[in-house]
This record gives C-alpha cells, sequence and structure tokens, in this order.
C-alpha cells in the first residue's frame, strides 16, 4: 500500500489537513506500506516556499513521517505537457478562449433558474468545441471534448472506493460524463496544466495505490479516472474521509487561521490533542 498527502502551499495547515495527513498516514503504516508527500504549487500566483517550510514542520510536530523525495509539482511541467500532447493526438483536446462570464451568459439563454454545476463547476456549453489545436492562442485554455474521451474509452468509467462513506463499485457512463461533468480545463489559461491532469499524472509518477483524501473530492475522481484511462495509467483505489468542520457545520478553508495547527501548537496543544479533536 502506498499513500499521499498532496497539500498545496497556499496558507496554514488546519485541522481539516491535519486529519488527512493522519488518515493516509496511519493507514499506510497500518499495512507496513510507504506514505509520501506531494507539494502541489501548480498556482505559482499562490504558492509560498514559506508557506511549504511551515507544513514540513506541522507535519514532523505531528509524528507524521514521509519518504524522500518529495514530489514538487512545479517541476514536473514537461510531463504534463506530455500527457497533454498525448490526449491532443488523440484528437481529445480543443483551445478554449470563454471566460466564466461568456459561460454564464451562453448557459443562462436557453436556461432558467440555476445553472447547471458539475465537480469542476459550470458545465461548458461547448462554445469553442470544435476550434482546432492549431488555432490556440496564449491566452487560451484547453478542454477536453468529453464525448469523444468516453467514445474512446467505450463508454464506462468505474473506479472502487474503500472509505466508509461511498464505499463500493462506482460507474459512470457517457451520458452521466457529458451531462454531470462536461468538457472540463485540463491546461488552465497561463499555467499549462490544472489540478485533475497533474493529480493524475502525479499519482501514477509515485506509484499511489490508495489516494485518500477529502469528501469533497469524490466527484471530481470521476475525471481523474477518465483521465488514468485515457493516459493508460493504473487506477488506484480511492479513500474520501469525512471533512472536518467548524461549530456552524463549514468546512474549514485555508482562511481559517484559528484552527490552523500552528495555532493550536502555540497555545500548548500536543499531537494527541490534535487526535482527539478530529476524533483519531
Ligand atoms: N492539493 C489538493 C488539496 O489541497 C489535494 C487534492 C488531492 O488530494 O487529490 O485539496
Amino acid at each position: 500500500m502506498r499513500t499521499r498527502f498532496a497539500p498545496s502551499p497556499t496558507g496554514p495547515l488546519h485541522l481539516g489537513h491535519a486529519f488527512s495527513a493522519m488518515v493516509a498516514h496511519d493507514m499506510a503504516r497500518a499495512a507496513g506500506g510507504e506514505f509520501l508527500l506531494r507539494i502541489e504549487d501548480i498556482d505559482q500566483s499562490r504558492a509560498r516556499t514559506a508557506w511549504e517550510a511551515a507544513i514540513f514542520e506541522d507535519l514532523s510536530w505531528l509524528g507524521i513521517r514521509w519518504s524522500e523525495p518529495v514530489l514538487r509539482q512545479s517541476s514536473r511541467m514537461p510531463a504534463y505537457e506530455r500527457a497533454l500532447m498525448q490526449l491532443a493526438r488523440f484528437g481529445l483536446l480543443y483551445p478554449c478562449a470563454c471566460r466564466r462570464r461568456d459561460i454564464e451568459a451562453a448557459l443562462e439563454a436557453p436556461q432558467e433558474g440555476a445553472l447547471p454545476l458539475g465537480p469542476d463547476g459550470l458545465i461548458y456549453p461547448g462554445t469553442c468545441r470544435g476550434r482546432a489545436m492549431s488555432e490556440r492562442d496564449e491566452g487560451d485554455a484547453l478542454r477536453l471534448d468529453m464525448a469523444r474521451a468516453m467514445a474512446l474509452i467505450g463508454g464506462e468509467i468505474a473506479f472502487e472506493e474503500v472509505g466508509p462513506e461511498h464505499e463500493g463499485y462506482h460507474r459512470f457512463t457517457t451520458e452521466e460524463m457529458i451531462a454531470g461533468v462536461g468538457d472540463v480545463v485540463l491546461a488552465r489559461r497561463g499555467m499549462g496544466t490544472s489540478y485533475h491532469l497533474a493529480v493524475v499524472v502525479d499519482d501514477a509518477a509515485q506509484g499511489i495505490s490508495h489516494v485518500v483524501r477529502g469528501a469533497d473530492l469524490f466527484e471530481a475522481t470521476k475525471i481523474h479516472v477518465l483521465l488514468q484511462r485515457l493516459l493508460a495509467l493504473p487506477t488506484p483505489a480511492y479513500h474520501h474521509h469525512r471533512l472536518i468542520r467548524d461549530e456552524n457545520g463549514r468546512r474549514l478553508a485555508k482562511r481559517d487561521d484559528a484552527r490552523a495547527i500552528a495555532r493550536y501548537r502555540a497555545e500548548g496543544a500536543s499531537p494527541d490533542d490534535i487526535r482527539a479533536m478530529v476524533g483519531l
């Protein structure tokens, strides 16, 4: 078994991150497996090395040990580019110049009420679909043509969930992927990759057997499994754990400094206190 914790160094580690890291770490240790760390810093406008150092420090303090080397996504751009080129060769990508307001306007026209939302935001109405890759401008994103992608892999994706909340085998048809996910962005404007593409390429590169992460990413897993199929990468097992919430039931975010591990440390809490706070 090999698990990982993949934080973005864009703020302090809070109770929710600590819980995620501990679940992944404990699971690997209990099975005599390995626990790895990956720094998800593709968004260079938000990532800071100071946050990265703070993450290492908090994790060490929690008693978490990881195998070296730590993989940094900012050093992996050639691998993401290769994956994109492979998808482009299959005829599955197209450049897209739409901004959020264009997408909203296109969706509002035929639609009354709530706009269709998928795991990656608004379901793209297909305005730029059919544009050739040779027309790609510097300011364009790259989208996956979902209908073509599903046709190429034979019309169904599936994965095994081993976490308690959604335990079982999950299957999704072409219709569900088109209506519920749509043409997702795989290379964001000015970034050359996206969370979805990078996480898939790197989970495979690090040989992750069990992806442990928050239940908020359960729906995004269908995108990841589809990309694994398209790129001929193995599909790991998934364990989506419950989210740590504040007293109002809201999930914790990076801005929740009050629940930062560093803050509890400064106030004299022990690693066992942190475990107890998140129910471990
Ligand atoms: N960097 C992502 C996050 O902090 C990790 C997502 C994942 O584990 O797949 O939410």
